[in-house]
């Protein structure tokens, strides 16, 4: 049987590369500079079948439209806010992600921003690693992290792993999200983010990226949570209002911030860089090498159920 000719749009992990190279027919537009892409594009255009694509870059218009033979475009990423959905479902073009095998790893992330923002563990790493101990004796007290109360934004997958995780802690649970679950009892449904905000010492946003949700923390959001709140951002920078939450750190108006999302992502603001009172990490939810390989494993898995004519495993298209 001839192998499905497959188009790797952006950069992945090295495994996947690798998967990919081995079980099919592997175009690499990663490789040609961005004024041959258009050319690379109609000469391949007859024959690939599938394309993959990650968070960060998603899939525009443009290769849709261009390749006639294009059936499936297999996300490297649970989240698929930068694919052009409407034009694949215009097209009959089939879509998947990778939901599910990435959940703990998400989770269990957002906890340890949680953590690490309240008792500025990143600081008290400098502080030994400066001398400062030993030269100014102990390190500023911090706030406890246990028993505080945690708003979580879209209690899908992963809002509910984290919930299980904080729950261990001792801390009460609010959500917000579109539709209340009536199967989550032990968990407290605010019908607004701004309630939900005012409800929470701790807020955490791990709801998918669309319309309504976009800028969803917004100034009123950090004004409800407050001076002696935390923000943890594990969902996407688009999320919150991000000149906003610079100018809400820096004047004391929230008390921190754990993230590892950002609006422009690799440039992160600046002035978020010289505040304390904030974590940062570099879009690493799913970065660990266990759950990169089952994410790479399940693209792999969708291509080749495709390739079959089986159904698709996680298909959202
Ligand atoms: P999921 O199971 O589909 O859950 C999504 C949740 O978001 C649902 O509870 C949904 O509830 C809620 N939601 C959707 N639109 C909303 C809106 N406009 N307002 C409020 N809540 C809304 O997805 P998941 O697997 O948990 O992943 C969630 C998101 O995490 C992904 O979409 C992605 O952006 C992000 N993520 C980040 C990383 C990272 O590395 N930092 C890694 C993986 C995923 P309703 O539909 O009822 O509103």
């Amino acid at each position: 049987m001839e192998s499905m000719a497959v188009l790797l749009l952006h950069p992945v992990d090295k495994y996947l590369e690798q998967e990919l190279d081995r079980r099919f027919r592997l175009l690499r537009l990663v490789d040609v500079p961005p004024d041959g892409h258009a050319d690379f594009l109609r000469a391949h255009a007859a024959s690939v079948r599938a394309v993959v694509t990650s968070c960060g870059s998603g899939c525009d218009a443009a290769p849709i439209d261009q390749l006639q033979r294009l059936q499936i475009v297999a996300c490297y990423s649970v989240g698929y806010d930068l694919l052009d959905l409407d034009r694949c479902r215009h097209r009959g073009v089939r879509v998947t992600n990778t939901p599910g095998v990435l959940t703990d790893d998400v989770a269990d992330l957002a906890v340890g921003l949680a953590i690490a923002a309240l008792r500025r563990i990143p600081n008290a790493d400098h502080y030994v690693r400066n001398g400062r101990w030993k030269a100014n004796g102990h390190y500023a007290l911090t706030t406890r992290f246990s028993g505080k109360r945690v708003g979580i934004i879209g209690l899908g997958r992963i809002g509910l792993a984290i919930a299980k995780r904080v729950e261990a802690f001792g801390c009460p649970v609010s959500y917000y999200q579109r539709t209340r679950q009536a199967y989550y009892p032990t968990y407290t449904y605010l019908r607004t983010v701004v309630d939900l905000a005012a409800n929470s010492d701790v807020l955490v946003v791990a709801c998918a990226l669309n319309e309504q949700s976009r800028g969803i923390v917004s100034r009123e959001v950090m004004e409800a949570l407050g001076p002696g709140g935390v923000l943890v951002n594990v969902g996407r920078g688009a999320h919150v209002d991000e000149p906003e939450l610079v100018a809400a750190l820096s004047e004391g108006r929230l008390g921190g911030a754990g993230l590892d999302v950002f609006d422009d992502e690799p440039d992160v603001p600046e002035a978020l860089m010289a505040l304390h009172n904030v974590v940062l990490s570099p879009h690493v939810g799913s970065g660990t090498w266990e759950t990169r390989k089952a994410m790479a494993d399940l693209v792999v898995a969708n291509l080749e159920v495709h390739a079959l004519n089986k159904p698709l495993l996680t298909p959202v298209v």
